[in-house]
């Protein structure tokens, strides 16, 4: 979609890497995650050995893959990476987890839609660092195990409702990401004024910041639109004022809401009288795939408190309806 405000990987965001943060420390918010996370690398290094397997779980945007690169950095190992739905059959996870070196990181992204068949694979691997594979067929098939090199896997998923206990239960060390504060992307737009050149205001700042939806990929993309803006127009420096006409004209709204998610509120306000109504119905009615609505659009909503997930079906706050203009009808959840 031409979505601006989503957190998943664009391919301007793959092609502006330099935004990365390279270490723990230039790593800004997670606080409680980067506190645990150099406890483990610690003492892996003191003792060794390979860290344990690590579960990142969040939103899209919020930094999973970069903490995997800065984990493997950390540990002075290689980083592998790939992707749950890229690895086809048994043999292409095979191949990678053969070529791996003692200690390295095997990051695999969207660990959730792993084929069942590889999933089985990746358990003896996990658990005892070996590969049981079946070479040949029909009567000559025969099983060979193979000894793997002691690798920490690092997954992961934007929900960890979507895993398989088995899976889930093998991950020592599970990390759960947060939306970061408006004073966290303040700083993280302000490192990224200083890296792409591009003069920022501290008011400048916290309006992109505060429009970000909780999410540094989104701050970077709001960031660039919003220098971009700024050329055109002849300013030389981003302010409140520059930014916020950026914004308006990319239909990023005050709370950081965009097009797509003012349609769904609207959608429940107007059509399903606040709620309770079901994702499938919704998914139909604005013709999005569920998996898109459930791990882009809602946890902001929720967490910003315009939503709630209840066993009947998700349900408007008075808030949502305030912010479309609306009057709150009288049963909606005060
Ligand atoms: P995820 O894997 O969770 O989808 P990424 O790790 O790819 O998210 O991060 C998305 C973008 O946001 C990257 O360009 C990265 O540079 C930036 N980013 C993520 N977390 C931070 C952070 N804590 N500080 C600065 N930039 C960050």
């Amino acid at each position: 979609s031409g979505r601006l405000v989503t957190g998943d990987t664009r391919e301007e965001d793959v092609a502006d890497s330099t935004l990365r943060p390279q270490n723990l420390s230039e790593f800004v918010g997670q606080a409680q995650a980067r506190a645990n996370l150099s406890v483990f690398i610690e003492a892996a290094r003191g003792r060794g050995d390979a860290l344990d397997h690590v579960l990142f779980v969040g939103p899209p945007g919020l930094g999973k893959t970069t903490l995997a690169q800065i984990v493997s950095r950390e540990l002075g190992v290689n980083f592998r990476a790939t992707s749950g739905p890229v690895i086809a059959k048994a043999g292409d996870l095979a191949a990678l987890l053969t070529n791996l070196e003692e200690r390295d990181v095997l990051f695999i992204d969207e660990i959730h839609r792993l084929n069942p068949a590889v999933e089985e694979i990746l358990y003896p691997a996990m658990e005892d660092f070996q590969l049981d594979l079946i070479i040949g067929e029909g009567p000559a098939a025969r099983s060979v195990r193979i000894d793997l090199a002691k690798f920490t896997l690092v997954g992961a998923t934007t929900r960890a409702g979507l895993l398989t206990t088995p899976l889930r239960d093998r991950f020592g060390i599970p990390v759960r990401l947060q939306f970061y504060t408006v004073e966290e992307l303040e700083l993280i737009v302000k490192r990224g004024g200083r890296v792409l050149g591009a003069p920022i205001s501290e008011d400048g700042a916290n309006e992109i910041a505060r429009r970000a939806r909780g999410t540094p990929r989104i701050a970077g993309r709001l960031l660039r639109r919003v220098r971009d803006f700024a050329s055109v127009l002849g300013a030389d420096t981003i302010t409140r004022a520059v930014a916020d006409k950026a914004l308006r004209a990319l239909e990023v709204d005050e709370a950081g809401l965009d097009a797509m998610d003012n349609r769904y509120l609207r959608l429940i306000a107007m059509s399903f009288g606040g709620g309770p109504v079901g994702i499938e119905t919704i998914a139909a009615a604005l013709s999005e795939p569920r998996d898109a609505i459930e791990d882009i659009i809602e946890p902001y909503l929720i967490q910003q408190g315009f939503l709630q997930r209840t066993p009947r079906g998700r349900v408007l706050t008075p808030h949502a309806f305030r912010h479309q203009g609306l009057a709150v009808p009288s049963a909606a959840p005060q």
